[in-house]
């Protein structure tokens, strides 16, 4: 029996081989020349040869996949996207208090990130797409040349990829030719690897393991060593980026077999192509989704304006509210599963992450059409 396709906006499906590995690594671990550790990953020492190797191999192809600088330290950390929240403000908005922020609200993860912040820094709206006209609120990307950027803001935030309203920046923006030269922060957290980073233009990347990379509980941090000397006195040892990189993430330990479910992960983007073919195959993947959408006569609906649609994300809507239960009963017994909309949006929503083979999204394609001819 084939696995169910596994449309969860997170925590998200993960390549079926990674999780045959570490199935098959669990009780004994083996390292790259085939020698038994007799240890699972989750019984080892951070600090041992084994542990540290596996973190090293993890960083290293993250750094590879992502092309990342050498002037950018990539961290492992805990907490999530959510604690990222408040850890960037407390180590980028000092070294002293009310230091001011500049945040681009574009959905609900923006909006979270603007709240956060506030606690800690003087925080200011640079743009907002929260009171889109037509079809909805957070629905389009306010352009850059627009954003009311301030000239002593310590950072400004976006989030570059909304998980649940649907909204994707295709490219990030040019902070310096609009006349800003603060760093550029990104909460990456459901798409990263997905497309390259213009690391020129960014200072720090955070994201949250998992939609994209691993399981919950790893938080990556790239960020660019220029920017690790501006915590705020009370930003808490273990989450301040110096000790953190100077610790090469070993600071106090970290998310151990989160890291090493990372680390398969990454090895698997390699042996498929790398990121470019992450690139491509969510390219065919999104396509395939709006084409059906659009091509429905109205039936389905996704209301994002198509030059800020994700493809990672994606909701959508039927008109008769009636049906939302009989759709995902219907698609749960042909083994499509959690395309519940998020509570706050309503409706459906297919995430379509790296690990998603093609025919998933072809397979609820055509159950969306069959369940339009029946309902429709
Ligand atoms: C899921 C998500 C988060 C929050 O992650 P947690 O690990 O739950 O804190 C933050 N930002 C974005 C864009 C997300 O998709």
């Amino acid at each position: 029996m084939p696995r169910p396709f596994n449309f969860s906006a997170g925590p998200a499906a993960l390549p079926e081989a990674v999780l045959q590995q570490a199935a098959a690594e669990m009780l004994d671990w083996h390292d790259a020349s085939g020698r038994s550790s007799g240890m699972g990953v989750m019984e080892m020492s951070h600090r041992g040869k084994e542990f540290i190797s596996i973190a090293e191999a993890a960083e290293r192809d993250l750094r590879e996949l992502l092309a990342v600088p050498s002037n950018f330290h990539i961290l492992f950390m805990q907490g999530g996207g959510l604690a990222e929240n408040a850890i960037v403000p407390m180590n980028l908005a000092g070294p002293d208090a009310g230091g001011a922020v500049d945040v681009v609200i574009t959905g609900a993860w923006s909006q979270k990130s603007a709240a956060e912040a506030r606690r800690y820094a003087d925080v200011r709206v640079a743009a907002s797409n929260e009171a889109d006209p037509g079809t909805g609120p957070c629905t389009t990307l306010p352009s850059p040349t627009g954003w009311a950027l301030r000239r002593n803001a310590r950072y400004v935030h976006i989030c570059s990829n909304e998980t649940i309203h649907g909204v994707e920046f295709h490219e990030l923006p040019d902070l310096s030719a609009l006349g800003s030269d603060a760093p550029l922060v990104v909460d990456a957290s459901s798409h990263i690897l997905s497309r390259p980073i213009d690391w020129a233009r960014v200072g720090l990347v955070f994201a949250g393991a998992q939609k994209n990379i691993g399981p919950a509980g790893v938080t990556i941090v790239i960020v660019r060593d220029d920017l690790l000397d501006r915590a705020l006195p009370y930003c808490p040892s273990a989450f301040n980026y110096k000790n953190v990189a100077a610790a090469q993430s070993m600071f106090n330990t970290p998310p151990t077999y989160g890291i090493y479910i990372a680390g398969l992960v990454f090895q698997w983007i390699k042996a498929q192509g790398g990121v470019a073919e992450m690139e491509r195959r969510a390219v065919a993947r999104a396509s395939m989704f709006y084409e059906a959408v659009d091509g429905s006569g109205g039936f389905y609906v996704n209301r994002v304006a198509k030059d800020a649609r994700s493809r990672m994300n994606i909701p959508f809507f039927m008109a008769d509210e009636r049906l939302y239960n009989d759709f995902l009963s219907g698609a749960k017994a042909a083994g499509l599963l959690q395309l519940k909309g998020h509570k706050s949006v309503g409706g459906l929503r297919a995430s379509i992450y790296n690990a998603m083979p093609l025919d998933g999204v072809r397979a609820l394609v055509g159950y969306m059409k069959d369940f339009q001819r029946r309902h429709g």
